[in-house]
């Protein structure tokens, strides 16, 4: 049916786009367009999903297993780890636990696509705080923006789709000029990737130190569980708390958290691959530079192209070629680092458009 409904939808929901992926890939192409880790899914992991197929019984609501082993690998109490469905999906919570209407959520722009969305199903209005001319958190311009109004500022590092990282010195600055009572939620989807030195570490900031802080960790990237949906939280167990009193019950799936704790056994190998992707990145990073693209500090999984008002024929040109990227139109393409297969046709492109574009 496409007749309009009788219910009544919230207006600012019914103005609010759908969350939407980068294209699905076919058979023949690369998709570089979300993120996710290249590898195949260890081994250990894949039958430790086998194994765990009772799947008509409700999972562990706590995931205390989880939430065990993560606090004792990050010297924490198992009450100041949280874990979600994604770590999106604790980004929603604490924002519905801090944000009611008319209160504001500050946050940098551009940066994660997820986080206006958020913020207005919250109920909240989202205060964007532009980046850098070189991709990176203005951080003094954000602390700023925070207003009697402000429940909480979310900072990404590294930053996407950008790439840089806020430094620890930065993120010490801003938390003094702001006030302690508000919540910094520190988004590190991508910290396992970062080798620039002196980037911020949400989680030597814990909970005691800087109790208005919580780091977000994700399994989707450098674990590469994108799949299983799981992601956790480290910070102080009040606003924990508050997050779990938020969640949806049981969201958290059986075989997310035990490939989770399967993963967490496989760290050494894991950490090789975290490693190789950084290598591969800092490879196609330079590369574009040195056909002449500006790639902002590159400390993701991912590179960002500024492609500006030819960003959807850049993104053209890589489809043709059998690329699927991630068009941000009118600013720029980020491209994941995917197979090693693909990075030749990557800068093969790059090299390509740059020449072509006027
Ligand atoms: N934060 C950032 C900055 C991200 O880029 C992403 C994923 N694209 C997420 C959070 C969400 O990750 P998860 O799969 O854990 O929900």
């Amino acid at each position: 049916m496409t007749e309009p409904t009788p219910v009544r939808i919230r207006p600012e929901i019914a103005a609010l786009p759908v969350y939407r992926q980068g294209r699905q890939a076919g058979a023949e192409a690369f998709k570089l367009s979300s993120n996710e880790n290249p590898f195949d899914p260890l081994p250990s992991v894949v039958s430790a999903l086998h194994d765990s197929m009772a799947v008509n019984r409700y999972p562990d609501a706590a995931a205390t297993r989880l939430r065990e082993r993560l606090a004792a690998r990050h010297g924490v109490t198992a009450d100041e780890v949280h874990i979600g469905a994604g770590s999106v999906s604790i980004l929603a919570q604490l924002m519905l636990a801090v944000a009611a209407p008319g209160d504001e959520i500050v946050y940098a722009w551009r940066s994660f696509e997820a986080y206006p969305g958020l913020v207005i199903v919250a109920g909240a209005t989202p205060v964007q705080v532009p980046l850098t001319a070189d991709g990176r958190h203005d951080l003094p311009a954000m602390a700023a923006a925070v207003t009697d109004r402000t429940r909480a500022v979310v900072v990404c590092s590294p930053n996407n789709p950008t790439g840089p990282v806020v430094t620890q010195d930065e993120f010490d600055a801003f938390l003094d000029a702001v006030p302690a009572d508000l919540l910094v939620i520190l988004d590190e989807a991508y910290a396992e990737f970062v080798t620039a030195p002196g980037a911020v570490d949400g989680l030597r900031e814990l909970g005691v130190v800087r109790p208005n802080v919580v780091a977000l960790r994700t399994f989707s990237k450098a674990y590469g569980l994108a799949g299983l949906r799981v992601g956790y939280a480290v910070g102080h167990s009040r606003i924990l708390d508050a997050a779990r009193a938020a969640a949806i019950p049981l969201s958290v799936t059986a075989q997310a958290e035990v490939a989770a704790l399967t993963s967490l056994d496989a760290e050494p190998e894991l950490r090789e691959r975290v490693r190789t992707i950084a290598a591969r990145r800092d490879r196609i990073a330079n590369g574009l530079r040195e056909v002449g693209w500006n790639v902002p500090d590159a400390q993701g999984n991912f590179v960002w192209l500024p492609t500006g008002a030819d960003t959807m024929a850049a993104a053209d040109a890589f489809d043709a070629a059998g690329l699927i990227v991630r068009a941000f139109p009118g600013d720029g393409l980020r491209i994941s680092i995917g197979e090693e297969e693909s990075v030749d046709t990557v800068l093969r492109i790059a090299a390509s458009v740059v020449r072509d574009l006027p």
